[in-house]
């Protein structure tokens, strides 16, 4: 018998493919640990993405292999709802009702907005400006009463909890929840360029799925403290990308032990990276194996997306039936 669960906890995130150190560290692990007290609803959002992404060709490849990386990793489709957002196509519906009650300035004057409008100056589309809207209604279709958000997408969250009681208000009634924030440790991983957040796009990455050598090889071109020119020179942990992962993926006394040596150039960085190659190889290859084997079968990804799709729909005719009746159309 399952263990009652605290609440519902809604995520989305975008189909970016094979996902890479920092999607796990970032919100992969959560995703997983979140499992244990909570009865989840992740969501691989392929709506939003339609919003920046110029072709469409790799959509379905992209979300086949972030779902099995999310099966690898330890997400329970016998109790986690995973599902694609467009299959439930509610949502949609949803967010026009949301719209009705979102005022445009408040959208245009998002930061996120203008940031993305400044990155696509040739495609600043209507989806875009309604993005948190659809958001919205991503959450509180599902009446997922938490969600998991790093601080810095905290204003997010807020948005959506003012566009749920002006709904509210606006039509006189309790059917929306608001939603509320579940802090994530979500550390900033950067690529291996040691400057920028890791990402795909920037080729700074690191792919969980990767091979052994493959891993090495990307290890061995991270960017360490650039004032360690020599092996000679003493070097300075703090300042070192490799040293920020050891203290994830190394023992206690490894960590320890580069923070001593590397200060006094007891250890050079090649062997430092190879250690942390290493340590990373060992942490990864339980999911390795396991989306190797998952991988065989290659129709049970899609398989967990359809049974997921059927879950969430349930929910989201629930919720669109209340939301008909509040809203007082015919
Ligand atoms: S020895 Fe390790 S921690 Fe020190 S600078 Fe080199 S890679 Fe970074």
């Amino acid at each position: 018998m399952s263990a009652i669960k605290k609440g519902r906890v809604f995520s989305g995130a975008r189909p970016t493919g094979r996902q890479h150190l920092g999607n796990y560290l970032g919100a992969i692990q959560n995703y997983i640990a979140l499992q244990k007290d909570y009865e989840c609803v992740y969501c691989i959002v392929d709506i939003h993405a339609l919003t920046t992404v110029d072709s469409t060709e790799s959509l379905r490849s992209n979300t086949y292999e972030m779902a099995l990386d999310w099966l690898a990793a330890g997400m329970r489709p016998e109790e986690t709802v995973i599902f694609i957002q467009s299959q439930v196509p509610e949502v949609t519906e949803l967010h026009t009702y949301l719209s009705m009650v979102t005022p445009l300035g408040k959208l245009t004057d998002l930061p996120t907005f203008k940031e993305k409008a400044r990155m696509q100056p040739h495609n600043v589309n209507y989806g875009l400006v309604g993005y948190p809207v659809l958001m919205t209604a991503d959450i509180v279709l599902y009446k997922a009463g938490l969600v998991p958000v790093g601080i810095d997408q905290a204003p997010h969250l807020e948005f959506a909890r003012e566009t749920v009681r002006s709904f509210n208000f606006r039509f006189n009634t309790s059917v929306l929840i608001e939603p509320s924030m579940i802090a994530t440790d979500s550390p900033r991983v950067l690529g291996i360029d040691g400057q920028q957040k890791m990402s795909k796009s920037l080729d700074n990455h690191i792919e969980l799925a990767s091979s052994e050598a493959e891993t090495v090889q990307r290890v061995m071109q991270m960017v360490t403290d650039p004032q360690r020119m020599r092996r000679s020179d003493p070097g300075r942990p703090e300042v070192c990308n490799v040293f920020s992962m050891h203290k994830v993926f190394s023992s206690p006394e490894e960590i320890s032990m580069v923070d001593l040596e590397c200060r006094r150039a007891g250890i050079g960085c090649v062997e430092c990276k190879q250690l942390y190659a290493r340590n990373l190889n060992t942490h990864l290859a339980p999911f390795r194996h396991r989306r190797a084997e998952l991988a065989k079968d290659t129709n049970l990804v899609w398989d967990v997306l359809r049974e997921g799709q059927q879950r969430a729909r349930a929910l989201a005719h629930q919720t669109m039936a209340e939301v008909r009746q509040a809203i007082g159309l015919p």
